[in-house]
């Protein structure tokens, strides 16, 4: 039985979520049930290995309303939310985490933005509770780091949790970029934006799914995605050393005329050749980033592989 597209699609990428996910569920469809609104709700299982896949899949059988996607392996936080656009059929798509640190009361909030005309409303984080201070802390300097070296302006302390206009989900649609910054994304995309503040809620159960590693990552796919700062770094770097080392030709000679013994020994000359061999390979590994980028790029391999999933109509 096929009904017809619903107003409403939420999104929710799933790895390792067996603790969160049934109260998750619960609270979406009591949320959307008092909305109003017809609505699908995409569970995405990123290659979970705690029984979230059956979950989801037994979700799938009871309610109509869940659309299980299920990807042949773990292919990561962004890539799990970009699957679940693309099967997405609603008016407007909601992006939230299953682990209800993005509090489904906050969608109708969302919503009625989106009735007033925005396309993309974005919800921005005031408070943020239950995380660690090294979390906070890491996050502040990212946002921070972001909004400074980008081209695009993302919002401050807005994570993925949004609501986009079907229009504005065609056009990230068809950006296939295989690293995904999605909220640098959405920003770019334009489009009239507005912002909602919400409380950020405690991971209701299980642990971070973004361990430093993944955060790295996550980090240098949203500077290399909309910037090439660090590649100019090279050659801001380049100017100074060469200014200075043209500086320093005149204090040589001064010293040397004068008989002072600056300079002399192996010291100096080691400490220099370090510097700038250090310099040196820093730029290259930079450079070794992008090119590693454009390398997925041009491979061109598919974003993520189902294992199973809906028909996209
Ligand atoms: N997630 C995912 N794949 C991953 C890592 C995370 O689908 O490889 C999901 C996770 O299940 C959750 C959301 O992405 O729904 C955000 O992850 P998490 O809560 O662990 O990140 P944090 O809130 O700690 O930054
Ligand atoms: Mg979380």
């Amino acid at each position: 039985m096929e009904e017809l597209s619903p107003t409403i699609t939420l999104v929710a990428p799933n790895y390792n979520e067996s603790a969160s996910l049934p109260e998750f569920y619960r609270r979406v469809r009591e949320v959307m049930e008092k909305l109003g609104e017809s609505w699908e709700l995409v569970l995405v299982d990123d290659g979970s290995t705690d029984g979230t896949t059956e979950m989801i899949r037994e979700l799938g059988k009871q309610d109509p309303h869940v659309r299980p996607v299920i990807f042949a392996r773990n292919f990561g936080h962004q890539i799990a939310v970009t699957a679940g656009l693309d099967y997405s059929r609603g008016q407007a798509v909601v992006i939230m985490d299953a682990d209800l640190q993005d509090p489904p009361e906050v969608i109708p909030d969302l919503v009625a933005k989106w009735r007033e005309g925005y396309e993309i409303v974005y919800a921005v984080r005031t408070e943020r509770e239950g995380e660690t201070w090294f979390k906070l802390f890491t996050a502040r300097l990212f946002y921070r780091l972001i909004y400074r070296i980008t081209d695009v302006d993302i919002p401050m302390d807005t994570g993925d949790f949004r609501l986009l206009d079907r229009k504005a989900v065609a056009v990230l649609n068809s950006m296939r970029e295989k690293h995904r910054f999605l909220r640098g994304m959405s920003v770019w995309v334009g489009f009239r934006q507005v912002g909602v503040s919400y409380k950020r809620a405690a991971r209701f159960a299980g642990e971070t799914k973004y361990p430093l590693k993944k955060m790295i990552k996550f980090a240098s796919d949203a500077i290399t995605g909309f910037s090439y700062f660090p590649l100019q770094l090279a050659t801001y770097l380049g100017f100074l050393a060469a200014g200075l080392s043209i500086l320093a030709i005149p204090v040589v000679i001064f010293t040397r005329l004068a008989g002072m013994q600056a300079f002399l020994g192996q010291a100096t000359t080691l400490i220099a050749v370090l510097f700038l061999g250090g310099v040196q390979l820093i730029s290259l590994g930079i450079l070794g980033e992008y090119i590693g980028r454009l390398y997925d790029e041009v491979r061109d391999r598919p974003l993520y592989i189902v294992r199973e999933a809906p028909d996209i109509e």
